[in-house]
Protein backbone atom coordinates (compact mmCIF):
# COMPACT_ATOMS: atom_id res chain seq x y z
CA UNK A 1 0.00 0.00 0.00
CA UNK A 2 1.88 3.18 -1.01
CA UNK A 3 1.24 6.53 1.19
CA UNK A 4 -1.41 8.63 0.33
CA UNK A 5 -3.75 6.54 -1.13
CA UNK A 6 -7.04 5.01 1.41
CA UNK A 7 -6.94 1.52 2.20
CA UNK A 8 -9.29 -0.97 0.13
CA UNK A 9 -10.02 -4.58 0.52
CA UNK A 10 -9.97 -6.20 -2.89
CA UNK A 11 -10.45 -9.63 -3.04
CA UNK A 12 -8.33 -11.96 -5.34
CA UNK A 13 -9.74 -15.27 -5.75
CA UNK A 14 -7.11 -18.13 -7.02
CA UNK A 15 -8.09 -22.29 -7.54
CA UNK A 16 -5.34 -24.54 -6.57
CA UNK A 17 -5.70 -28.10 -9.32
CA UNK A 18 -2.57 -29.62 -8.96
CA UNK A 19 -3.83 -33.25 -8.56
CA UNK A 20 -6.77 -35.22 -8.20
CA UNK A 21 -6.89 -34.88 -4.46
CA UNK A 22 -8.62 -32.21 -2.86
CA UNK A 23 -6.81 -32.68 0.64
CA UNK A 24 -3.27 -32.32 -1.31
CA UNK A 25 -4.29 -29.00 -3.41
CA UNK A 26 -5.80 -27.85 -0.17
CA UNK A 27 -2.37 -28.40 1.51
CA UNK A 28 -0.48 -26.11 -1.47
CA UNK A 29 -3.02 -23.26 -1.00
CA UNK A 30 -2.60 -22.79 2.62
CA UNK A 31 1.64 -23.36 1.82
CA UNK A 32 0.95 -20.48 -0.76
CA UNK A 33 -0.74 -18.44 1.44
CA UNK A 34 1.65 -18.59 4.10
CA UNK A 35 4.37 -17.65 1.79
CA UNK A 36 2.38 -14.59 0.53
CA UNK A 37 2.05 -13.49 4.28
CA UNK A 38 5.24 -14.04 5.29
CA UNK A 39 6.94 -12.28 1.86
CA UNK A 40 4.19 -9.05 2.57
CA UNK A 41 6.06 -8.61 6.17
CA UNK A 42 9.72 -9.13 5.14
CA UNK A 43 8.77 -6.63 2.83
CA UNK A 44 7.43 -4.60 5.12
CA UNK A 45 10.59 -4.86 7.55
CA UNK A 46 12.84 -4.17 4.67
CA UNK A 47 10.99 -0.34 3.73
CA UNK A 48 10.94 0.41 7.43
CA UNK A 49 14.59 -0.20 7.98
CA UNK A 50 16.00 -1.47 11.43
CA UNK A 51 13.64 0.39 13.64
CA UNK A 52 10.74 -2.76 13.59
CA UNK A 53 10.71 -6.02 14.39
CA UNK A 54 7.97 -8.51 14.07
CA UNK A 55 5.75 -10.16 16.10
CA UNK A 56 6.80 -14.22 16.85
CA UNK A 57 4.85 -16.41 14.74
CA UNK A 58 2.88 -18.16 14.79
CA UNK A 59 1.23 -15.63 17.45
CA UNK A 60 -0.72 -15.72 20.35
CA UNK A 61 -2.74 -12.84 21.23
CA UNK A 62 -4.50 -11.31 24.19
CA UNK A 63 -7.25 -8.77 23.19
CA UNK A 64 -8.72 -6.85 25.84
CA UNK A 65 -11.93 -5.32 25.10
CA UNK A 66 -13.71 -2.86 27.68
CA UNK A 67 -17.22 -3.21 26.27
CA UNK A 68 -18.21 0.16 27.82
CA UNK A 69 -15.77 1.77 26.01
CA UNK A 70 -16.84 4.84 23.29
CA UNK A 71 -20.43 4.81 22.53
CA UNK A 72 -20.21 0.86 24.47
CA UNK A 73 -20.03 -0.38 20.76
CA UNK A 74 -16.57 -1.68 21.41
CA UNK A 75 -17.24 -5.42 20.81
CA UNK A 76 -19.77 -5.52 18.42
CA UNK A 77 -17.30 -2.97 16.49
CA UNK A 78 -15.04 -6.03 16.91
CA UNK A 79 -17.20 -8.87 15.77
CA UNK A 80 -18.41 -6.70 12.35
CA UNK A 81 -14.98 -5.58 11.22
CA UNK A 82 -12.15 -7.60 12.90
CA UNK A 83 -12.76 -11.21 13.45
CA UNK A 84 -12.46 -11.87 9.95
CA UNK A 85 -9.17 -10.28 9.05
CA UNK A 86 -7.64 -11.48 12.14
CA UNK A 87 -9.05 -15.05 10.83
CA UNK A 88 -8.01 -14.22 7.40
CA UNK A 89 -4.10 -13.09 8.66
CA UNK A 90 -3.91 -16.20 10.83
CA UNK A 91 -3.68 -14.52 13.28
CA UNK A 92 -4.94 -16.62 17.11
CA UNK A 93 -6.38 -14.56 19.45
CA UNK A 94 -8.12 -14.80 22.91
CA UNK A 95 -10.77 -11.82 23.36
CA UNK A 96 -11.06 -11.24 27.05
CA UNK A 97 -14.08 -8.68 27.75
CA UNK A 98 -13.20 -6.40 30.97
CA UNK A 99 -15.73 -6.49 34.11
CA UNK A 100 -14.85 -3.39 36.04
CA UNK A 101 -12.03 -0.59 35.79
CA UNK A 102 -8.51 -1.90 36.60
CA UNK A 103 -9.54 -5.50 35.68
CA UNK A 104 -6.86 -5.32 32.60
CA UNK A 105 -4.26 -4.15 35.18
CA UNK A 106 -4.43 -6.45 37.72
CA UNK A 107 -4.85 -9.40 34.99
CA UNK A 108 -1.67 -8.56 33.11
CA UNK A 109 0.28 -7.78 36.60
CA UNK A 110 -0.36 -11.26 37.39
CA UNK A 111 -0.80 -12.53 33.68
CA UNK A 112 2.09 -15.54 32.32
CA UNK A 113 3.04 -13.33 29.90
CA UNK A 114 5.01 -16.32 28.22
CA UNK A 115 1.96 -17.27 27.18
CA UNK A 116 1.39 -14.29 25.19
CA UNK A 117 3.26 -12.75 22.10
CA UNK A 118 1.01 -9.20 22.03
CA UNK A 119 -1.07 -8.25 24.39
CA UNK A 120 -3.53 -5.45 22.33
CA UNK A 121 -6.56 -3.56 23.57
CA UNK A 122 -9.71 -2.28 22.05
CA UNK A 123 -10.79 0.14 24.12
CA UNK A 124 -9.86 4.23 24.08
CA UNK A 125 -6.43 5.20 25.61
CA UNK A 126 -7.34 4.51 28.96
CA UNK A 127 -7.60 0.67 29.24
CA UNK A 128 -3.78 0.75 27.40
CA UNK A 129 -2.73 2.88 30.26
CA UNK A 130 -4.22 0.26 32.82
CA UNK A 131 -2.17 -2.56 31.04
CA UNK A 132 1.33 -0.57 30.58
CA UNK A 133 0.46 0.20 34.67
CA UNK A 134 -0.30 -3.38 34.86
CA UNK A 135 2.84 -4.28 33.69
CA UNK A 136 5.37 -2.17 35.30
CA UNK A 137 4.10 -3.13 38.57
CA UNK A 138 5.57 -6.83 38.10
CA UNK A 139 8.45 -7.75 39.90
CA UNK A 140 9.59 -9.05 35.99
CA UNK A 141 8.72 -5.25 34.45
CA UNK A 142 11.96 -5.40 32.31
CA UNK A 143 10.62 -8.31 30.52
CA UNK A 144 7.15 -7.97 30.89
CA UNK A 145 7.09 -4.12 29.45
CA UNK A 146 8.94 -5.60 26.26
CA UNK A 147 5.82 -7.53 25.30
CA UNK A 148 4.49 -5.95 21.98
CA UNK A 149 1.66 -3.71 22.72
CA UNK A 150 -1.41 -3.08 20.02
CA UNK A 151 -3.98 -0.37 19.93
CA UNK A 152 -7.49 -1.11 18.08
CA UNK A 153 -9.76 2.30 18.44
CA UNK A 154 -13.31 1.37 20.30
CA UNK A 155 -13.15 4.20 22.61
CA UNK A 156 -14.20 7.86 22.51
CA UNK A 157 -10.90 8.67 23.12
CA UNK A 158 -8.24 7.07 20.58
CA UNK A 159 -5.19 9.21 20.49
CA UNK A 160 -2.88 6.58 20.17
CA UNK A 161 -5.05 4.68 17.68
CA UNK A 162 -5.07 8.08 15.65
CA UNK A 163 -1.26 8.48 16.33
CA UNK A 164 -0.07 5.36 15.04
CA UNK A 165 -2.34 5.58 11.99
CA UNK A 166 -0.97 8.97 11.55
CA UNK A 167 3.13 7.54 11.54
CA UNK A 168 2.07 4.40 9.25
CA UNK A 169 1.66 7.64 6.73
CA UNK A 170 -1.83 6.95 5.58
CA UNK A 171 -4.21 9.69 4.61
CA UNK A 172 -6.16 10.70 7.98
CA UNK A 173 -9.06 8.06 8.62
CA UNK A 174 -12.01 7.95 11.33
CA UNK A 175 -14.28 5.69 13.16
CA UNK A 176 -14.67 2.33 11.22
CA UNK A 177 -11.32 3.54 8.75
CA UNK A 178 -9.32 3.30 11.44
CA UNK A 179 -10.33 0.53 12.92
CA UNK A 180 -9.39 -1.18 9.83
CA UNK A 181 -6.34 0.14 9.54
CA UNK A 182 -5.00 -0.42 12.97
CA UNK A 183 -6.66 -4.11 12.43
CA UNK A 184 -4.02 -4.37 9.30
CA UNK A 185 -1.00 -3.03 11.58
CA UNK A 186 -2.00 -5.94 14.04
CA UNK A 187 -2.34 -8.19 10.77
CA UNK A 188 1.56 -7.14 9.91
CA UNK A 189 2.63 -7.30 13.41
CA UNK A 190 5.24 -5.07 12.65
CA UNK A 191 7.18 -3.95 16.22
CA UNK A 192 9.06 -0.41 16.73
CA UNK A 193 9.49 1.19 20.56
CA UNK A 194 7.30 3.43 22.13
CA UNK A 195 8.73 6.07 24.92
CA UNK A 196 6.95 5.96 28.41
CA UNK A 197 6.77 8.94 30.58
CA UNK A 198 7.35 8.26 33.90
CA UNK A 199 4.78 10.76 36.40
CA UNK A 200 5.77 11.20 40.09
CA UNK A 201 2.27 12.87 41.93
CA UNK A 202 2.38 14.36 45.05
CA UNK A 203 1.85 11.07 47.12
CA UNK A 204 4.34 9.81 46.20
CA UNK A 205 2.84 7.39 43.56
CA UNK A 206 4.36 6.76 40.52
CA UNK A 207 2.70 5.96 37.39
CA UNK A 208 3.66 5.42 33.66
CA UNK A 209 2.59 7.22 30.57
CA UNK A 210 2.22 6.61 26.65
CA UNK A 211 0.44 9.77 25.38
CA UNK A 212 0.20 12.86 27.58
CA UNK A 213 -0.02 14.92 30.78
CA UNK A 214 -2.66 17.66 30.92
CA UNK A 215 -3.69 20.09 33.77
CA UNK A 216 -6.15 23.25 32.88
CA UNK A 217 -8.74 23.67 29.75
CA UNK A 218 -7.67 20.68 28.15
CA UNK A 219 -8.07 18.09 31.16
CA UNK A 220 -11.10 19.80 32.48
CA UNK A 221 -12.28 19.16 28.78
CA UNK A 222 -11.12 15.90 28.79
CA UNK A 223 -13.19 15.19 31.89
CA UNK A 224 -16.06 17.16 31.56
CA UNK A 225 -16.93 15.70 28.18
CA UNK A 226 -16.91 12.45 29.79
CA UNK A 227 -20.89 12.94 29.93
CA UNK A 228 -20.98 13.28 26.21
CA UNK A 229 -19.64 9.85 25.34
CA UNK A 230 -23.04 8.42 23.68
CA UNK A 231 -21.90 10.92 20.74
CA UNK A 232 -18.26 9.85 20.25
CA UNK A 233 -15.04 11.53 19.02
CA UNK A 234 -16.89 14.40 18.84
CA UNK A 235 -17.49 14.58 22.64
CA UNK A 236 -14.11 16.41 22.70
CA UNK A 237 -15.40 19.12 20.48
CA UNK A 238 -18.72 19.43 22.54
CA UNK A 239 -16.70 19.71 25.60
CA UNK A 240 -13.96 22.93 24.25
CA UNK A 241 -16.90 24.74 23.04
CA UNK A 242 -18.70 24.40 26.68
CA UNK A 243 -15.30 25.18 28.53
CA UNK A 244 -14.62 28.24 26.41
CA UNK A 245 -17.87 29.36 27.49
CA UNK A 246 -16.70 29.50 30.85
CA UNK A 247 -13.09 29.43 30.14
CA UNK A 248 -10.90 30.27 33.80
CA UNK A 249 -7.03 31.16 34.74
CA UNK A 250 -4.93 28.82 36.28
CA UNK A 251 -2.59 29.68 38.66
CA UNK A 252 1.02 27.49 39.09
CA UNK A 253 4.37 26.99 38.54
CA UNK A 254 6.01 25.16 35.47
CA UNK A 255 9.61 23.89 34.91
CA UNK A 256 11.61 22.05 32.60
CA UNK A 257 14.65 20.64 31.36
CA UNK A 258 14.80 21.37 27.31
CA UNK A 259 16.17 18.46 25.21
CA UNK A 260 19.65 19.90 24.81
CA UNK A 261 20.69 20.86 27.89
CA UNK A 262 23.05 18.35 29.47
CA UNK A 263 21.24 17.33 32.87
CA UNK A 264 23.34 18.30 35.88
CA UNK A 265 21.88 15.61 37.88
CA UNK A 266 20.17 16.01 40.87
CA UNK A 267 22.22 15.58 44.00
CA UNK A 268 19.39 12.89 45.34
CA UNK A 269 17.49 11.61 42.22
CA UNK A 270 14.00 10.89 42.78
CA UNK A 271 14.72 7.40 44.29
CA UNK A 272 11.59 4.99 44.02
CA UNK A 273 9.19 5.25 46.99
CA UNK A 274 8.66 2.83 49.72
CA UNK A 275 5.98 0.97 47.64
CA UNK A 276 8.36 0.38 44.73
CA UNK A 277 11.14 -0.69 46.90
CA UNK A 278 10.42 -4.35 48.54
CA UNK A 279 12.38 -5.53 51.24
CA UNK A 280 14.28 -7.85 49.12
CA UNK A 281 15.92 -3.91 48.19
CA UNK A 282 15.04 -5.63 44.52
CA UNK A 283 14.10 -1.85 43.07
CA UNK A 284 10.90 -1.67 41.28
CA UNK A 285 10.40 0.44 37.48
CA UNK A 286 13.79 2.29 36.44
CA UNK A 287 15.35 4.97 38.22
CA UNK A 288 14.01 8.33 37.39
CA UNK A 289 17.42 10.07 37.00
CA UNK A 290 16.68 13.41 36.21
CA UNK A 291 14.39 14.13 38.79
CA UNK A 292 15.18 15.82 42.64
CA UNK A 293 12.47 14.93 45.11
CA UNK A 294 9.22 17.01 44.55
CA UNK A 295 9.83 18.82 47.53
CA UNK A 296 13.58 19.65 46.43
CA UNK A 297 14.11 22.47 44.07
CA UNK A 298 14.69 22.17 40.24
CA UNK A 299 18.27 21.75 39.87
CA UNK A 300 19.73 24.92 37.97
CA UNK A 301 20.14 23.36 34.21
CA UNK A 302 16.41 23.53 34.14
CA UNK A 303 14.17 26.52 32.67
CA UNK A 304 11.30 28.19 34.93
CA UNK A 305 8.80 29.74 33.26
CA UNK A 306 8.29 33.39 34.38
CA UNK A 307 4.37 33.18 33.83
CA UNK A 308 2.26 32.00 36.60
CA UNK A 309 -0.90 32.41 35.00
CA UNK A 310 -2.18 29.80 32.51
CA UNK A 311 -5.00 28.42 30.17
CA UNK A 312 -3.90 25.52 30.32
CA UNK A 313 -0.54 23.06 30.13
CA UNK A 314 0.28 19.89 27.49
CA UNK A 315 3.11 17.69 27.54
CA UNK A 316 2.16 15.17 24.94
CA UNK A 317 4.50 12.06 23.39
CA UNK A 318 2.50 11.16 20.71
CA UNK A 319 1.43 13.19 17.40
CA UNK A 320 -2.55 13.21 18.19
CA UNK A 321 -4.27 14.19 21.52
CA UNK A 322 -7.33 12.80 20.32
CA UNK A 323 -8.60 11.42 16.48
CA UNK A 324 -9.03 15.00 14.90
CA UNK A 325 -6.55 16.86 17.04
CA UNK A 326 -3.01 16.67 15.79
CA UNK A 327 -1.46 18.34 18.14
CA UNK A 328 2.58 17.64 17.70
CA UNK A 329 3.06 17.63 13.69
CA UNK A 330 6.56 16.13 13.92
CA UNK A 331 6.22 13.64 17.03
CA UNK A 332 7.23 9.94 16.60
CA UNK A 333 6.54 7.21 18.81
CA UNK A 334 9.99 6.71 19.80
CA UNK A 335 12.01 10.05 19.26
CA UNK A 336 12.19 10.10 22.79
CA UNK A 337 10.84 13.66 23.25
CA UNK A 338 8.21 15.21 25.52
CA UNK A 339 6.64 17.80 23.44
CA UNK A 340 5.35 20.33 26.24
CA UNK A 341 2.84 23.52 25.21
CA UNK A 342 1.44 25.87 27.22
CA UNK A 343 -1.25 28.70 26.57
CA UNK A 344 -0.67 31.87 29.23
CA UNK A 345 -3.88 33.87 30.46
CA UNK A 346 -4.48 36.68 28.26
CA UNK A 347 -5.58 35.08 24.93
CA UNK A 348 -9.05 35.54 24.34
CA UNK A 349 -11.82 32.72 23.61
CA UNK A 350 -12.04 33.20 19.88
CA UNK A 351 -8.13 33.27 19.45
CA UNK A 352 -8.34 29.92 21.91
CA UNK A 353 -10.58 28.32 20.05
CA UNK A 354 -8.65 29.47 16.41
CA UNK A 355 -5.79 27.33 17.82
CA UNK A 356 -8.22 24.23 18.73
CA UNK A 357 -9.96 24.34 15.01
CA UNK A 358 -6.17 24.85 13.82
CA UNK A 359 -4.71 21.93 15.84
CA UNK A 360 -7.03 19.91 13.21
CA UNK A 361 -4.57 20.37 10.73
CA UNK A 362 -1.69 20.20 12.97
CA UNK A 363 -1.36 23.84 11.83
CA UNK A 364 -2.01 25.77 15.66
CA UNK A 365 1.87 26.73 15.71
CA UNK A 366 1.40 28.17 12.55
CA UNK A 367 -1.16 30.69 13.79
CA UNK A 368 1.43 32.92 15.07
CA UNK A 369 -0.10 33.23 18.48
CA UNK A 370 1.67 34.90 21.05
CA UNK A 371 0.28 33.62 24.21
CA UNK A 372 1.31 29.49 22.84
CA UNK A 373 4.25 28.37 23.70
CA UNK A 374 6.01 24.81 23.08
CA UNK A 375 9.49 23.20 24.34
CA UNK A 376 10.74 19.96 23.67
CA UNK A 377 11.96 18.75 27.11
CA UNK A 378 13.26 15.47 28.56
CA UNK A 379 11.62 16.36 32.34
CA UNK A 380 8.95 18.58 33.54
CA UNK A 381 7.57 19.91 37.13
CA UNK A 382 3.89 21.23 37.62
CA UNK A 383 3.47 23.00 40.35
CA UNK A 384 -0.52 23.99 40.71
CA UNK A 385 -1.35 26.98 42.83
CA UNK A 386 -4.68 27.23 42.30
CA UNK A 387 -6.26 25.04 44.91
CA UNK A 388 -8.80 22.88 42.96
CA UNK A 389 -8.59 21.93 39.42
CA UNK A 390 -7.90 18.78 37.28
CA UNK A 391 -4.81 16.46 36.46
CA UNK A 392 -4.77 13.71 33.59
CA UNK A 393 -2.47 11.75 32.41
CA UNK A 394 -3.46 9.50 29.06
CA UNK A 395 -7.07 11.11 29.86
CA UNK A 396 -7.32 9.61 33.16
CA UNK A 397 -7.92 11.29 36.27
CA UNK A 398 -4.98 11.52 39.05
CA UNK A 399 -4.36 13.16 41.96
CA UNK A 400 -4.37 16.78 42.04
CA UNK A 401 -1.09 18.27 43.07
CA UNK A 402 2.34 18.99 42.53
CA UNK A 403 3.69 16.25 39.94
CA UNK A 404 6.97 15.76 37.46
CA UNK A 405 8.06 13.41 34.89
CA UNK A 406 10.60 12.52 32.74
CA UNK A 407 11.08 10.72 30.02
CA UNK A 408 12.37 7.17 29.02
CA UNK A 409 12.67 6.64 25.36
CA UNK A 410 12.05 3.98 23.94
CA UNK A 411 10.77 1.33 27.28
CA UNK A 412 8.04 -0.30 25.36
CA UNK A 413 7.08 -1.58 22.23
CA UNK A 414 4.39 -0.60 19.95
CA UNK A 415 3.11 -2.74 17.22
CA UNK A 416 2.61 -0.01 14.54
CA UNK A 417 4.05 0.74 10.75
P1 LIG B 1 -12.95 5.88 26.29
O1 LIG B 1 -12.00 6.45 25.28
O2 LIG B 1 -14.27 5.61 25.68
O3 LIG B 1 -13.00 6.74 27.50
P2 LIG B 1 -11.20 4.10 27.74
O4 LIG B 1 -10.43 2.94 27.22
O5 LIG B 1 -10.42 5.35 28.00
O6 LIG B 1 -12.38 4.44 26.72
O7 LIG B 1 -11.95 3.62 29.05
C1 LIG B 1 -12.64 4.49 29.89
C2 LIG B 1 -12.46 4.07 31.33
O8 LIG B 1 -13.08 2.82 31.58
C3 LIG B 1 -11.02 3.88 31.75
O9 LIG B 1 -10.86 4.54 32.98
C4 LIG B 1 -10.87 2.38 31.95
O10 LIG B 1 -9.90 2.11 32.95
C5 LIG B 1 -12.23 2.00 32.40
N1 LIG B 1 -12.67 0.61 32.18
C6 LIG B 1 -12.05 -0.39 31.53
N2 LIG B 1 -12.83 -1.52 31.49
C7 LIG B 1 -13.98 -1.20 32.15
C8 LIG B 1 -15.18 -1.91 32.46
N3 LIG B 1 -15.37 -3.16 32.05
N4 LIG B 1 -16.14 -1.26 33.15
C9 LIG B 1 -15.98 0.03 33.54
N5 LIG B 1 -14.87 0.75 33.27
C10 LIG B 1 -13.88 0.16 32.59
MG1 LIG C 1 -10.41 7.53 27.83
Amino acid sequence: MSAGVARQRVEQSFRVALVQDARTNLREAERWACAIRDASVQQALRKDGVKNSEVRRPCRVMILVNPLSGRGQALQLFTNHLQGMLTEAAVPYTLVITEHQNHARELVKKADLSQWDALVIMSGDGLLFEVINGLMERDDWQEAIQTPLGILPGGSGNALAASVHHYSQSPPAWNEELLLSCGFMLCKGLVGSLDLVSIHLASKQRVFSFLSLAWGFVADVDIESEKYRHVGAIRFLMGTLVRLASLRVYQGRLAYLPINQKPNLPSTPQRPSLLETPCDGKIRAPLDSLLPGLEQPVPESWTVVKAEDFVLVLAIYQSHLAEDLWAVPDATADDGIIHLFYVTAGISRPALLRLFLAMEKGAHLACGCPYLVYEKVQALRLEPISREGVITVDGETVEYGPVQAQIHPGLARLIYG
